[in-house]
């Protein structure tokens, strides 16, 4: 059965929903992460870039590195949306119902997690420059997909 899924921030001026299931949901400990989400590690649905629809409003964007992009609330400030230029991928972790979404992908950036943060799952962990998609979205010969 297909579970409907659907987000937004917390003032809820952004709201979005998906057409269809996340691909993965995934850990990520990368310092990165760490600062704009205010906490040990981030959480990603990921999804294609059109699977995701906006229903309300739009999240202001910050480019946070040369190949990456942060959309977040202008007015509540919560992260909404992490998506590579040369990636048809979206990432989200402002789920609706997260209780549905148990992590299922992999857990990355370990370089820098946080030693008391302890991971209690099996799943692969990777460090950033071992992630394939980080390593499919630095790669020049990509063809950028917008
Ligand atoms: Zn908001
Ligand atoms: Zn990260």
């Amino acid at each position: 059965m297909l579970r409907k899924v659907s987000g937004g921030c917390l003032c809820k001026k952004i709201q979005y929903k998906a057409l269809g299931e996340p691909k993965w949901v995934s850990v990520c400990h990368c310092r990165m992460c760490q600062k704009a989400y205010g906490n040990t590690s981030a959480i990603f649905a990921a999804f294609s870039k059109g699977q995701l629809q906006f229903t309300s409003g739009l999240p202001k964007y910050f480019q946070s590195s040369d190949i990456a992009k942060r959309g977040f609330c202008i007015d509540c400030g919560s992260p909404i949306v992490f998506s590579y230029k040369s990636l048809d991928a979206v990432f989200v972790g402002t789920l609706d119902d997260p209780e549905n979404w148990q992590p299922n992908g992999v857990h990355l950036g370990i370089e820098s997690k946080i030693p008391w943060d302890v991971i209690h799952d099996k799943l692969p962990q990777y460090r950033t420059e071992e992630d394939p998609e980080f390593i499919a979205a630095s790669s020049s010969d990509n063809t950028v997909i917008k």
